[in-house]
């Protein structure tokens, strides 16, 4: 039976069904798995489906709650898009942005979305998201037309990029944007507020927060492995918010060989500063062209440290962070080097791999077409559009200011239409 336990260890153990539904537990800490399941590696290894593979690896967490055939159609429907592994120097970039709105978020929203559909009762929820750029448009996507679930989106006004904010503010079924006049932090700070005091409104949230996302974003390490030729290799993680991170740690402790992780960071460098040991490492973000890197204070940080010692922490993974002209410098290197057209995140990630010891995994977060400028000044032309992209621009939109009060929020919730 897989039980999750909230990090402030002040509430009790409950179902992964019940986790996922709250979002934050009842104390404010964050759902942590009690025990972690071994994953046979016969389960993933010489995989060659996803969805096969994906179903195998998480059957030994969510077989008690979800039969196995229902599982795996759950896991097909929400990733039905390729996740390619490419040779690229000497690294491998597993591309992970080749889902509906072009960024790794894509697997924690949809899986998100169609597990709290098939668990949620009558009653109505709310899902709040807080956004630095692209989860929110993963989860307004992912969640869109389900009947039970509406969703806020919350994002910090003027610091996404002018596709990011697009892909936001298009008009969906059962989706509000709310542009809000502080940062990424304040919007997050909002949502752990009303999840602690929700008021009259049946609250969850779809950020890192909510165990439910890390869940599916541990497959693509296991495709990764099951993908290439080695018996181990170091994985290399773009991070902001740590969740991704997270998720790889997780696999790594189920027995995924991972031999190290490189937490690759842009200027927002708290967490590589606590891995070098300093104790008051975080303070307040600050923008950067990889803006959905821009966290101060990474919420799974708190998961981390309790699922693993500080020792132990920093023997595992490294990190290191970047600045906007060395990401402007990798974007630029890597394609002359290689012909590959990085995003911003991503480029931070491939800074962070070179020197690595063969093989190196770099996961690649997003699509370069959803950061044209960027491109453009880093090697004078922007790159190619994705399909898709260009008609966001022919869709109504609907978005509404609101100031960084997380009961403002509230009331204009509870009067939803
Ligand atoms: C969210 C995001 C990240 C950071 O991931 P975390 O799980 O928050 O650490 C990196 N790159 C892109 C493109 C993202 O959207």
């Amino acid at each position: 039976m897989m039980r999750y336990v909230s990090t402030r260890e002040q509430t009790q153990a409950v179902t992964f069904a019940t986790a996922l539904l709250r979002g934050l537990a009842p104390d404010g800490g964050l759902y942590v798995p009690q025990n972690i399941p071994t994953v046979n590696p016969g389960t993933w290894e010489k995989s060659t489906d996803f969805g096969t593979m994906a179903t195998n690896v998480l059957t030994p967490w969510l077989g008690d709650e979800i039969p196995e055939a229902e599982l795996k159609s759950i896991l097909r429907s929400a990733l039905n898009f390729p996740v390619p592994l490419v040779r690229v120097g000497n690294a491998w970039v597993l591309e992970l942005f080749h889902g509906p709105t072009l960024s790794f978020k894509d697997f924690g929203a949809r899986t998100m979305a169609r597990l709290m559909n098939r668990f949620v009762d009558g009653e109505p929820l709310t899902i709040l998201v807080a956004t630095s750029g692209d989860t929110g448009s993963a989860v307004a996507d992912g969640f869109s037309g389900l009947p039970n679930l509406r969703v806020a989106v919350l994002y910090p006004k003027g610091q996404v990029s002018s596709i990011q904010e697009r892909q936001l503010v298009v008009r969906r079924e059962g989706v509000r944007a709310f542009a809000v006049d502080g940062t990424f932090d304040d919007c997050q700070a909002m949502v752990k507020t009303l999840l602690v005091s929700p008021g009259q409104l049946r609250l969850s949230a779809a950020n890192s927060i909510n165990v439910g996302r890390l869940l599916p974003q541990m497959l693509y390490y296991y495709w990764a492995f099951a993908s290439g030729e080695w018996k181990s290799a170091d994985v290399c993680v773009p991070c902001g918010n740590l969740g991704n991170l997270t998720a790889g740690v997780l696999a790594h402790l189920c027995g995924l060989p991972v031999s190290g992780f490189i937490a690759a960071h842009n200027a927002n460098d708290g967490y590589p500063r606590y891995l070098a040991g300093e104790t008051d490492a975080f303070s307040a973000s600050i923008r950067t062209l990889s803006n959905a890197m821009d966290v101060g204070r990474p919420s799974n940080f708190e998961r981390l440290k309790f699922m693993l010692s500080d020792d132990r922490m920093r023997r595992m993974i490294r990190g290191s962070s970047w600045s906007d002209v060395e990401t402007l410098a990798s974007i630029r290197r890597v394609y002359e080097e290689t012909g590959y057209i990085a995003d911003p995140h991503t480029a931070v990630g491939l800074a962070a791999a070179r020197g690595a010891s063969d093989p190196v995994i770099v996961l690649s977060t997003a699509h370069p077409a959803k950061f044209p400028d960027t491109i453009k000044r880093a090697l004078g032309s922007a790159p190619e559009a994705a399909s898709g992209l260009n008609s966001l621009y022919a869709m109504p939109v609907r978005v509404q200011s609101i100031e960084a009060n997380p009961y403002i929020l509230r009331s204009e919730l509870e009067n939803w239409d």
